[in-house]
């Protein structure tokens, strides 16, 4: 998913005056073999309606077995929350729309198996509490034909695929204690870094894994009462949070001082228009007739169970945030704990260290990955620690010059060659010392007054060496070395 665009293409954010209030609801799709209460495989991308059965479809005499798996993962995501676990009941929440074969989806709404935790932000090192990470089974999924945007309202037909119904999710439900459409970026990509990290999901937004409705409101500065929030659906992209927090936002701010009164909604976002709009009126917990699920037993994991699953979470991004950190003087600040971010974020950072363990320079490794590789991410899985590092060492003994370097990156993503049998190929082997001192002799003698002036401390005129003798090493010269040499024989 990593969609890491900045806020420069979003509408103007600055409302003098006000202040936004965003509190995130996170679904996530557990990675699990397995539905949350049958056999059917967790798969995405069948054909549509052939991964069902009749516990997820609901048919008469169906009985549902809750999946241990999806429980030992939502308990991962809990404790990576800081969060208390315990003891938790399922709810059948009813409606009437088709997506559920059911009529109801079962959730976990009293009492969640996890409540009460919090994650701190990496670069703001704001702390978000988390209210609740709960259990629920995903929907089907609707496609309005014939319609606008893919909306109910005036479509010919509607298609309804079950495939995803009976997926496990964990709803992930912060405190309203985001500030800014910024913050809440930062903490759905600290989220996300989050539940890949513990294993419990793979963070593919853009195939749903992970979907955010963002709940918004505004006050004016200085008041301690929040205001009427709307709640914007399914934003499936870091970048569509980021914008429709913003138009939200402004919406309300322009509604309220022109004498209008926010009411309670949901909100669809239009990614096309880049505008919210109405979907229905927000509904109350009563409409859904919550009742606890008859077929299922109360769920209370073990002390002891819960400590085993500690020990399998993986290292959490701020451990390994850490990790990275104490490679520079254990930095917590500016731009180069930003690519720490970065690298963590995007699941770089073991290729760092690994790297950097078999002798690389840590300052290049970080600013190849983030920068390099980060630009080519869908093909890491070319990249070895080993070739990675390989590389990182002839950059730093000169045997590439930065420009080679990249170049023989890029191509190393792409073929998964070694460093080495690219430079070759690419005719990339550096020159030694020896032939670099022969060519600047040789530019010396061409131009005799040009070396007068440079000799004379014109410094101005390295350049126009520089130049001349890239141009008979046809590039392959290292800058650093015939400055150097430049400079030894003035
Ligand atoms: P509901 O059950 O109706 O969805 P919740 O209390 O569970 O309501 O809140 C849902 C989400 O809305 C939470 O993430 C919470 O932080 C957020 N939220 C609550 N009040 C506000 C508000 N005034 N402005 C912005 N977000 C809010
Ligand atoms: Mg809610
Ligand atoms: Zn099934």
């Amino acid at each position: 998913m990593v969609d890491d665009s900045v806020f420069s293409d979003v509408a103007p954010q600055f409302l003098p005056g006000w202040e936004i209030v965003v509190g995130l609801e996170v679904h996530c799709e557990l990675r699990t073999k397995t539905k949350l209460f049958c056999g059917c495989a967790n798969s995405f991308g069948r054909e549509p309606n052939t991964n069902i059965c009749p516990v997820c479809l609901g048919l008469p005499g169906s009985l549902p077995v809750i999946n241990e798996q999806a429980v030992e993962l939502a308990v991962r995501i809990g404790l990576s929350l800081n969060c208390t676990v315990d003891e938790s009941i399922f709810h059948r929440k009813n409606y009437f729309y088709p997506d559920m074969p059911k009529d109801y989806q079962v959730s976990q709404y009293e009492k969640a198996i996890n409540e009460n935790g919090y994650l701190e932000l990496p670069l703001s090192r704001k702390i978000v509490r988390i209210e609740r990470a709960h259990i629920e089974e995903d929907t089907g999924k609707s496609t309005h034909v014939g319609g606008d945007n893919g909306r109910i309202h005036g479509a010919d037909h509607s298609l309804v695929d079950y495939n995803r119904a009976g997926i496990p999710l964990v709803e992930i439900v912060s405190a309203p204690d985001l500030r800014s459409a910024e913050e809440a970026r930062e903490y759905v990509s600290e989220l996300r870094s989050i539940l890949v990290a513990s294993g419990a999901s793979d963070g593919k937004m853009e195939e749903g894994s992970l979907r955010v409705d963002a709940n918004v409101s505004v006050r004016q500065l200085g008041l301690s009462e929040f205001g009427t929030r709307c709640e914007i659906k399914n934003l499936n992209s870091l970048r569509s949070l980021v914008r429709a927090i913003g138009y939200e936002a402004q919406r309300q701010v322009a509604l309220i001082e022109s004498g209008g009164k926010i009411i309670q909604q949901t909100r669809h976002w239009n990614e096309d228009q880049g505008v919210t709009s109405a979907m229905r009126s927000k509904e109350e917990a009563y409409d859904y007739r919550y009742f606890p699920e008859p077929d299922l037993v109360p769920l209370s994991p073990s002390s002891e169970w819960i400590t085993e699953i500690k020990g399998r979470i993986g290292l959490l991004p701020a451990s390994r945030r850490e990790r990275l950190a104490v490679l520079f003087d254990g930095v917590s600040s500016g731009s180069t704990f930003d690519q720490i971010v970065t690298a963590v974020n995007l699941g770089l950072d073991d290729l760092i260290v690994g790297s950097v363990e078999s002798g690389a320079d840590p300052r290049l490794a970080l600013a190849r990955a983030t920068n390099e590789v980060a630009g080519d991410l869908e093909k890491l899985s070319n990249l070895t620690v080993e070739k990675f590092s390989d590389l990182i060492k002839m950059e730093s003994e000169r045997k590439l010059s930065a420009t080679q370097a990249k170049n023989v990156l890029a191509q190393m993503l792409v073929s998964g060659a070694t460093a080495l049998d690219i430079a070759k190929a690419m005719g990339f082997e550096a020159l030694d010392s020896s032939v670099i001192e022969d060519l600047v002799d040789q530019v010396i003698s061409s131009s005799p007054r040009e070396w007068e002036r440079f000799s004379a401390g014109e410094d101005q005129l390295a350049g126009f060496f520089i130049g001349q003798i890239m141009k008979l090493s046809k590039g392959k010269a290292d800058g650093k070395v015939v400055t150097s040499i430049l400079r030894s024989k003035r």
